[in-house]
């Protein structure tokens, strides 16, 4: 058996084997003792204390998903072996073979995967400064290509498609430039190496598209070849669900990169990662998983193109407008189970009978919703033509299979009473003998006088005779003795026999007989694969537009009107999230951007005053119009936006090496980089990691820069009230602040954006807030008035460190002053002030003696 375990292993060298012994998946040697402290199990051995002992241990067959989980989760491979034939029927060792290699990107459902997240599966090929990626989910179908030029093209896509799992092909040395950039951007990725001429485009031959791709794109059709091999190998050649390729649309897509989308809190939230509180959260009404899963691309991936858009704000207002409508097809939709993975598994052969059941209740529920839908017009009425309820198919499931089937469909008591006239048969003929069994109870009593006397069964000895040793002299002879208990005697009869015989084999023959039924009925359902993941898609589709209806209509959105201008104007607009979960009630808020003379904000205001809520709300707001919900705002008019980015907190990447500072100057480069006249910028402080004049220095260039060059929609929320001085020289930007109020000395927010800077950063009294010490806090207001009222004293010493108090700061030679470009010195400006053509050789030399004198006495201004 270990060299059967060997030959095995020597075929998957890279994953855990378990590899099924009797009730249990067993590992061995290296495995066994990686998989022993990972899943916190007890190593063993055989053969203990031989010079051969085999270090193993093992978790039962029954559930052993749980540990596959955690093997994956820490980033290992699991091979699952299995018996190949029936262990009784097996002369010598039973056949073993690997039937599924599990890798995080290749997970079979039940095993930890998500019903609302797709579980993507990327490959990368590079070829000529061309990068091919291929990206698929084994369990839905889904699989789709394209190319990138450059890495941070590649990242957003990637941040689209969010892959567990990254194939590359391997090269000689260590991680290429691609690996070490991917990981950098997409910490939780699994970078898996593979030989690289498995990228084979040859590999995705007769799937639909792939012609056209091995054409026009031929990194990318190597890539999907690569993903391909891979899928084959781990599904052990099962791959009838990938039934195509389609080309990634690019163009109508909103870029964005890893960090706005992280920042954004699309889909987690920054601080826990935790769902509730992200965009998804607020907006994902849906019924369905295959909804939930189109949400969440949807999110990630809004459109740019108008038509497009505004055909899903037609179909949401239609809804929307109709609550009766929309009540029916939240039903209806209640109904529809996963059929994309449904279909999957069908067509890889690995559904259950109960998935068939379910997919037959999801076709009746596509049905009513075909129905629901007649006479719509646009979107609604393309998806309704979309859907195909497989008539025959739904029938001869519901025909076929009982109403609440069993979980296993080796068991038997699938197939319903009157399919099958064989079946059947053989079913009666089993009740029949069994019937005889239980009347032989009663008339062995009666001829024994045995009152207690009982026929029973059990898996080794099947039916028995069971008499107590207090009756033992009145068995009769023609009983044959098979087991002797402490109590009892077990015994058999040949009429007893006979009948068993019928009961066990007619429900052996019955069980192979309705397997076969069924899996008759899983091919055929596989067969109609590709019209089953049109009908999901379109269910899908409608549930995520449904969806937005609810939540437009629970939390009183409006439709956006969105075009092609350089417009971002919103009446009352308001935050989706904090509007949910702030205890106040929400301040909404006007916000004007324009190509024009509104074509920047520069917002000042306090701390906490709502500058980030106000500029996100605005970002979120754009992004929902685009992927065609309303939206949280009285009115909005959005001028499609092709790109969003931003740049807000301070994320330390302290892990990657980078420190807070590195950070936010990287993202500032990428901006300015890749910004452009539509796009959407938001900067939430920039230049806060290093001294104040670096920092002052840096923004007032990067707001020159974004005016200037860029000139992309741009809020940009600062402390730097310097900055305010930019808008009186340049025409398209325009200072807003976030009004507040000062109040005994406390201050009050209004949470108002509203026209004009303001020159006070009530740092002091949002510190206060904060519970900084009393003491601290009439310091700081001490030091602040100081710093006010002149940063030098006339010796030229600095004024911030002095005191009311006793002691007094020490003078200092270091000075500085604010923003004075060229101040000049008192000795300059007398240099400056001589007439050398008519100075008089004794007047220069008093000049000259002044001038020395100056300089002797203390470096008169700090020059
Ligand atoms: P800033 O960026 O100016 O420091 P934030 O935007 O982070 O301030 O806002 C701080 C807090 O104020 C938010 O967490 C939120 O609870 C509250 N807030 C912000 N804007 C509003 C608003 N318009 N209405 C009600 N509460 C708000």
């Amino acid at each position: 058996m270990l060299r059967q375990y060997q030959r095995i292993k020597s075929l998957h060298p890279d994953s855990i084997l378990m590899f099924r012994l009797g009730d249990f998946y067993e590992m061995f040697y290296k495995d066994a003792e990686l998989a022993s402290s990972i899943l916190g199990i007890t190593l063993t051995s055989r053969n203990k204390n031989a010079p051969d002992s085999v270090p193993l241990c093992g978790v039962p067959y029954h559930s052993v998903e749980p540990y596959i989980v955690k093997l994956l989760k820490e980033g290992h491979k699991v091979a699952l072996c299995d018996q190949v034939e029936d262990p009784k029927a097996a002369r010598g060792i039973v056949r073993r073979e690997v039937t599924r290699v599990f890798t995080p990107g290749v997970i079979a459902d039940g095993l930890g995967l998500e019903a609302a997240c797709s579980n993507n599966l990327a490959s990368v090929y590079i070829n000529d400064g061309a990068i091919g990626l291929a990206c698929a989910d084994a369990s839905t179908g889904f699989f789709e290509a394209s190319i990138h030029r450059g890495l941070p093209e590649l990242n957003q896509e990637l941040a689209r498609l969010e892959p567990r799992e990254v194939l590359v092909p391997s090269t000689d040395g260590g991680p290429s430039e691609i690996e070490a950039s991917m990981g950098r951007a997409f910490p939780d990725l699994f970078v898996t190496r593979v030989e690289a001429e498995r990228f084979d485009p040859a590999l995705i031959q007769g799937l639909e598209g792939a012609a056209v791709l091995a054409r026009e794109m031929p990194e990318a059709a190597r890539a999907a070849g690569g993903l391909m091999s891979y899928l084959a190998a781990t599904q052990m050649g099962r791959t009838g669900q990938m039934t195509g390729v389609r080309v990634a649309a690019r163009a109508g897509v909103m870029r964005m990169d890893e960090e706005t989308r992280r920042n954004l809190e699309l889909t987690e939230t920054m601080r826990d990662r935790a769902r509730e509180g992200s965009l998804l959260w607020a907006l994902d009404r849906t019924k369905t998983a295959g909804g939930a899963r189109l949400m969440r691309r949807w999110v990630l991936a809004p459109l740019t193109d108008v038509a497009g858009i505004n055909a899903r704000l037609d179909s949401v207002e239609a809804i929307a407008g109709s609550p009766a409508l929309m009540r029916a097809l939240g039903d209806a939709l209640g109904g529809v189970y996963d059929i994309e993975r449904i279909a999957s598994r069908a067509a890889s052969g690995v559904a259950g009978v109960r998935d068939l059941v379910a997919l037959a209740r999801s076709l009746d529920a596509a049905a009513e919703i075909r129905g629901l839908l007649f006479g719509t017009e646009g979107l609604l009425s393309t998806l309704a033509r979309s859907i195909d309820d497989l008539p025959e198919l739904r029938e001869r499931i519901a025909r076929t299979l009982v109403d609440e089937p069993p979980l296993s469909a080796r068991e038997g008591g699938l197939i319903r009473q009157g399919f099958c006239p064989e079946l059947d048969g053989i079913r009666q003929a089993v009740s029949g003998s069994r019937q005889v069994i239980a009347g032989m109870e009663e008339s062995e009593r009666k001829s024994t006088g045995i009152n207690s006397l009982k026929i029973r069964f059990n898996r080794v000895f099947g039916y028995y005779i069971e008499i107590t040793n207090a009756n033992r002299d009145r068995v009769p002879p023609r009983y044959i003795r098979r087991q002797t208990l402490a109590n009892a005697e077990r015994f058999v009869t040949p009429k007893l026999k006979e009948h068993e015989e019928r009961v066990l084999g007619g429900e052996e023959r019955a069980r192979a007989m309705e397997f076969e039924i069924f899996a008759s009925l899983r091919e055929e359902a596989g067969r109609e694969v590709a019209s089953l993941q049109r009908t999901a898609e379109a269910a899908a589709t409608l549930d995520a537009l449904a969806s937005f209806a609810r939540v437009a209509s629970e939390y009183d959105y409006s439709r956006p009107s969105v075009d092609d201008s350089l417009a971002i104007s919103i009446r009352d607009g308001r935050h989706p999230i904090v509007e949910r979960l702030c205890a106040d009630r929400f301040v909404p808020n006007d916000v004007t951007l324009n190509g024009d003379d509104l074509r920047m904000l520069m917002i000042t205001g306090p701390n906490m005053a709502g500058k980030s809520t106000v500029m996100r709300q605005t970002a979120l707001i754009a992004l929902m119009a685009q992927i065609g919900s309303f939206v949280p705002a009285r009115g909005a008019r959005i001028g499609v936006v092709d790109r969003i980015f931003t740049r807000v907190g301070a994320s330390d990447a302290l892990a990657q090496g980078r420190s807070t500072f590195m950070v936010e100057m990287s993202e500032a480069a990428v901006i300015l980089r890749e910004a452009g006249p539509r796009s959407l910028v938001v900067i939430d402080e920039i230049g806060r990691g290093t001294s104040t004049f670096d920092g002052l220095a840096i923004a007032w260039a990067v707001a020159e820069d974004l005016h200037d060059r860029v000139k992309g929609r741009t809020m940009f929320a600062t402390h730097y009230h310097e900055l305010t001085e930019l808008a009186l020289t340049r025409p398209s930007i325009s200072n807003f602040h976030v009004a507040v109020r000062e109040w005994n000395g406390k201050v009050v927010f209004l949470r108002k954006l509203t026209p004009g800077s303001t020159s006070h950063s009530y740092g002091i009294q949002v510190a206060s807030l904060a519970g900084l010490p009393d003491a601290v806090i009439s310091r700081a207001r001490e030091v602040l008035a100081n710093l006010e009222a002149g940063e030098f004293d006339e010796a030229g010493r600095p004024r911030i460190g002095s005191s009311s108090h006793a002691q007094q700061a020490q003078p200092r030679a270091a000075q500085y002053r604010l923003f004075t470009a060229s101040a000049k010195s008192e000795v300059e400006r007398m240099l400056g002030g001589i007439d050398a053509n008519s100075v008089t050789p004794l007047e220069a030399l008093n000049i000259l003696h002044e001038l020395a004198a100056k300089v002797e006495n203390g470096r008169g201004d700090g020059r």
